[in-house]
């Protein structure tokens, strides 16, 4: 597939051989199932604040439209690459179909450093970003959501950019938006949540006592924080944090609350405390029962895996553990890993809440959006386990076994253009 390159498509392709060798799917076949069905790339260009004009690099790529609108998040971060976008909507592919969701997987993203523009630029950007991206995405089609760097305002001005153009508010155009304006209560904090319950279940699997236990977390965005929240709500002790500006750690527990405090006045964990200041490439490698990456791909490769004194791996971020880190994990044997399509499915289901609220102009109350998530979260939780029992496999080979099994059936049932 020359169109997409780099070590995070070649990941997704590799793991996606090896579920296809795992379940015997013709080789004439694999190129249907993997290959994006569209791939989109725009010039985005702004006015900055200095008056000069600069152009960003947009993508977005739809990965299968087998079983409905296509579904993803938005990633702003500056090494962002065609190869990466189209990774993370194969992912998602998978974790649609794992939760059992009416979607395929898509993913887009601006090749841009959102902290390095202004509130007016990011503005600026996301609108024309959306502008663009008018005749490929709508509720029938492609619905966006926050990743990486984009959040609800984010999402605000891409449904309003949207629906200008069709003059009418279109609230299932995204998912993530802020509740005032459509979104849904508790997307917020759905896939932090979704980490911790899942921790949760790996924990009762195990027999470890929530309280008592320990939890470490890299990223403090929106996954990483609500994870570390609810894991402390549940009665863990929370030893360690980082986001890319700093890193702290404290063998008898972080005060969350304060740190929180910090964030939302500053933006980010830098200048909160000098006492707890730790090396970040020793983060993930202390002991504790619970460790969580919610940051950015391929941050466990084989070495770090080899140095990981957690109990259980609850990957909040999508794509976190190498290849080749799978293959020290499966011979260690030690770890109980929540893999990423399972364990960070939170999201998308309540997203998928969110559209079927907007579509509908129905709400829902929290409890009902709490209570319908974990249901899905069990059920997909409960058949990684099972499926990892049968076939004597890794729970990511599991549920990515699940999810491409889906994937391959709705296409075989729906049939080819002869
Ligand atoms: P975010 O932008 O809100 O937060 C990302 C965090 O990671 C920030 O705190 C950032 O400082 C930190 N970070 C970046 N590089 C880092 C590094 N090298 N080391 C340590 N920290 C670093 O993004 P998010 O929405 O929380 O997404 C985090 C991960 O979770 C991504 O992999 C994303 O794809 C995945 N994810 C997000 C959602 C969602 O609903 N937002 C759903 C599923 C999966």
């Amino acid at each position: 597939m020359s169109t997409f390159s780099g070590a995070v498509f070649k990941m997704a392709e590799q793991q996606f051989e090896t579920i296809a060798d795992h379940i015997g799917i013709p080789t004439h076949e694999r190129a249907r199932i993997l290959m994006p069905k569209r791939a989109i790339t725009v010039a985005c260009p702004i006015r900055r604040d200095d008056g000069t004009i600069a152009v960003f690099e947009g993508y977005r790529v739809q990965h299968h439209l087998t079983f409905g609108p296509t579904k993803g998040g938005t990633r702003y971060a500056a090494n962002v690459d065609l190869g990466e976008i189209a990774a993370l909507a194969i992912w998602m592919s998978w974790k649609c179909a794992l939760a059992g969701l009416p979607y395929g997987g898509a993913k887009g993203g601006i090749a841009v450093d959102p902290y390095s523009l202004s509130p007016r630029e990011l503005e600026g950007l996301s609108r024309r970003y959306m502008q663009e991206m008018i005749p490929f995405v709508g509720p029938d089609t492609d619905v966006p959501a926050p990743d990486m760097g984009t959040n609800e305002q984010v999402m605000a001005w891409f449904m309003d950019t949207y629906s200008s153009y069709q003059g009418a508010t279109v609230p299932g155009v995204v998912t993530g938006k802020p509740v005032a304006i459509g979104g849904t209560v508790g997307r917020r904090e759905a896939t932090g949540r979704g980490v911790a319950h899942l921790a949760a279940r790996a924990m009762d699997h195990l027999g470890i006592a929530p309280s008592g236990a320990t939890a470490i977390v890299q990223g403090y965005g929106n996954v990483g924080s609500y994870s570390a929240r609810t894991l402390q709500d549940m009665g863990l002790r929370i030893l360690g944090v980082s986001d890319h500006t700093a890193c702290y750690y404290d063998p008898r527990g972080l005060d969350l609350d304060a740190i929180d405090a910090h964030v939302a006045k500053h933006g980010v964990l830098a200048g909160w405390s000098s006492e707890a200041a730790f090396d970040p490439s020793q983060l993930l490698t202390q002991p504790c029962d619970v460790l969580v990456p919610a940051a950015v791909e391929r941050v466990i490769d084989a070495e770090v895996a080899a140095g990981l004194k957690c109990r259980i791996l609850a990957e909040g971020a999508n794509g976190p553990t190498t290849p080749e880190a799978d293959l020290v994990l499966d011979e260690r044997g030690d770890i109980f890993v929540v893999p990423d399509i399972l364990c960070n499915s939170g999201g998308v289901i309540v997203s998928y809440f969110e559209w079927v609220q907007g579509l509908q102009r129905l709400f829902w109350e929290e409890e009902e959006v709490t209570r319908r998530t974990n249901i899905i979260l069990d059920r997909a939780f409960n058949q990684v386990l099972e499926r990892a029992r049968v076939d004597g496999v890794s729970n990511r080979i599991a549920a990515m076994t699940i999810g491409v099994e889906r994937v391959l059936d709705g296409k075989r049932r729906r049939g080819i253009f002869p």
